[in-house]
């Protein structure tokens, strides 16, 4: 049997990042698989102004590097591919005293005593021409994140959902006015959230409307076609902000019917502690999280898997 590793974090966004850093400082050298894309959602941002500790604000790129560099300092390994298959539960070792996990790339197996599960989730999008090639210049998908860009414009929001009323509202704050663009003719938000939206009057509603593109010039958003599905009538609207507000996917199918997970395919966890259902396995960041959703709490989650998954690794040592 190959090397078997203490500790084998899967995913390289803050929380992936985070738990590598603390358990390479605790010396169980860990072993980070990546993804074919490390770094996380951050590096399709610009600039990131409410990460702790970067006063000027730092760029998501830069900042997942630094997350990357300072882990390698301490002896986290990387391997920058994609996970292709776990075996979560206990394999016996030859000895048949201890349980191993197995994380294949490809064909090549990795065992370890325990597993941080941080793949974080992906959020939808429309799939329109724009969307991708103006991603953090007037297109975002998190108002927490983005929404202090956009004083005084004119923006609008992508959804129907309780998440899409809320980023609205939360909006207001910061823009001029909020179009909310929704493709049927009522919403699915529950009613309290939709009345707070729909009170506001900062906001105004584009019933049976889809995002046929998003416009840009001089590389940033500079307006929005909608076309009404009923009629099939196509109009711009001149706004300089489009946030896409329909809904989030875990990246969980990987471990699927292995650890328990919410009806939405969120993993769970015993919360307060990042303990999933398996013992050694433990998950963090925005796989688990589907309230939040930030890089520091991620970040914060991250750091609690690597004191959880040590403490279990203890036990073996
Ligand atoms: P992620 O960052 O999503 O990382 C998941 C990792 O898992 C990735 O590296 C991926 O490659 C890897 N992975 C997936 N599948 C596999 C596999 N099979 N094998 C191996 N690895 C795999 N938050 C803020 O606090 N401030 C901001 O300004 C901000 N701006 C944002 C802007 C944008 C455009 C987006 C999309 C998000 C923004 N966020 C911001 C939110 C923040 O990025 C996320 O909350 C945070 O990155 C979640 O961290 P995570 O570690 O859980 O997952």
């Amino acid at each position: 049997m190959d090397e078997v590793r203490n500790l084998i974090i899967i995913g390289s966004g803050p929380s992936g990042y985070t738990a590598a850093l603390y358990a390479a400082r605790a010396n169980l050298k860990p072993l980070v698989i990546e993804g074919v894309q490390s770094g996380g959602a951050l590096m399709t941002t610009t600039e990131v102004e409410n990460f702790p500790g970067h006063p000027d604000g730092i760029m998501g790129p830069e900042l997942m590097d630094n997350m990357r560099k300072q882990a390698e300092k301490f002896g986290a390994e990387f391997i920058t591919d994609d996970v292709t298959r776990v075996e979560l539960g206990d394999k016996p070792t030859e000895a048949g005293t201890e349980g191993l996990k197995t994380v294949w790339v490809g064909e090549k197996e990795y065992f370890a005593r325990a597993v941080i599960l941080s793949t974080g989730s992906a959020w939808r999008r429309l799939g329109v021409p724009g969307e991708d090639e103006l991603l953090g210049h007037g297109v975002s998908s998190c108002a927490t994140c983005d929404g202090f860009f956009f004083r005084k414009q004119n923006i609008i929001v992508v959804g129907g959902g309780d998440s899409a009323m809320e980023e609205a509202t939360f909006l207001t704050r910061f823009a001029d006015t909020v179009t909310i663009v929704h493709r049927r003719d009522s919403f699915r938000a529950s009613k309290v959230m939709q009345l707070r939206a729909m009170n506001n009057e900062k906001i105004k509603i584009e019933w049976n409307s889809a995002v046929e593109e998003i416009l840009g010039d001089d590389g940033k958003v500079s307006g929005a076609r909608l076309r009404n599905v009923e009629t099939g009538e196509t109009k711009v609207l001149d706004v300089t902000g489009v946030f896409v507000a329909i809904g989030h996917d875990p990246r969980s199918e990987l471990f699927k019917g292995q650890v328990a997970m919410d009806d939405d395919g969120y993993v769970k966890v015993d919360s307060p502690s990042t303990r999933t259902n398996i013992p050694g396995v433990f998950a963090a960041g925005d796989l688990v999280d589907h309230t939040y959703r930030q890089a520091i709490t991620a970040s914060g989650t991250g750091c609690a898997a690597a004191l959880d998954a040590e403490h279990f690794i203890a036990s073996f040592i």
